[in-house]
């Protein structure tokens, strides 16, 4: 939270101004940190990221402003998941007006809006964002390009796996071998969800853990279950008709090959909090905070 320290100067000279009391005295660093509190843009923060990471821009790219425009002044920063009409009411009332998301805006992965014009729920978030003035960056392909992967270091933190990872570069990890079942309903526990599905036999024993954050796609779900030091697959999601069927083949096959469907918030949400730490790490004249998306799915059991 070091970006509240730093703007307290610029709150004690609003104060002073506004009583009409007299200026601090304009000697030492005082005087020097006063008069070096200027405007932060949206670009200023988009540049500072830019030279943060260790991957260069891509020209082709998600991670683009959504709504605003570089020249707005950044009062305070929120990272989320899915920056979702819920988030966004809660980003407004503590008066972040720089949303950085990881995930689409406008339910579809360009953030293309023309299907959505007068939609009744698009207009609404569209209209809220805009009488905000807030201004709304989606940071997706660049947090996963970084090394190390954002998403993924926060989420080995979140999980506590760091010890069983079996290379850092890589989201593998040899666990204490435990019945599949156990694995999910421990997963299930921690993050406080009852929505996770499995494919395979709950008695299996398991030990060799591939994760694939997200939504990847079939092909990097299954070019992991390839592996012969991955037994279970955990992932965001994935069409039923892909990646689990494949797995429900391979067992069939007697293959021991396991699939959890994590749900896509559950698997990368952590990876935003991590954002906002590290923005904290160069970003000092605003507040930086983490708001949480949640997962909206839940089943009866
Ligand atoms: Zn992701």
């Amino acid at each position: 939270m070091s970006g509240w320290r730093r703007s307290l100067p610029s709150l004690i000279m609003v104060l002073t101004s506004t009583l009409g009391w007299p200026q601090i005295s304009s000697t030492g660093n005082d005087s020097d940190e006063f008069s070096s509190v200027k405007e932060l843009r949206a670009d200023d923060v988009l540049n500072e990221i830019k030279n943060q990471l260790t991957c260069s821009w891509a020209d082709e790219t998600v991670d683009s402003y959504k709504s605003g425009d570089g020249s707005t002044t950044v009062k305070g920063i929120a990272t989320t998941f899915l920056a979702t009409q819920a988030v966004l009411e809660q980003a407004a009332d503590l008066g972040l007006n720089m949303v950085i998301t990881h995930e689409p805006t406008f339910y579809n992965h360009r953030d293309e809006t023309t299907f959505f014009e007068g939609d009744p729920v698009y207009e609404v978030k569209r209209s809220f964002l805009e009488k905000h003035n807030m201004v709304l960056l989606r940071f997706h392909d660049h947090w996963h390009r970084t090394r190390p992967d954002g998403i993924h270091l926060g989420m080995v933190r979140r999980l506590g796996w760091k010890e069983y990872q079996v290379d850092p570069g890589e989201m593998v990890f040899k666990m204490p071998p435990q019945r599949l079942h156990d694995l999910t309903a421990a997963l299930q526990k921690d993050f406080d969800a009852n929505n996770m599905r499995v494919v395979g036999d709950p008695d299996a024993r398991v030990s060799m853990v591939g994760m694939a954050v997200g939504a990847p796609g079939s092909k990097a779900q299954i070019r992991m279950l390839r592996r012969d030091d991955v037994q279970v697959l955990i992932t965001g999601e994935t069409p039923e008709w892909e990646t689990v069927e494949y797995v429900r083949d391979a067992q069939a096959q007697g293959k021991r090959k396991y699939l959890i469907l994590m749900g896509h918030a559950h698997s990368e949400e952590a990876g935003m909090e991590y954002c906002a730490e590290w923005l904290q790490t160069f970003i000092k004249d605003v507040p930086v905070q983490f708001i949480p998306a949640g997962n909206p799915l839940w089943t009866p059991n």
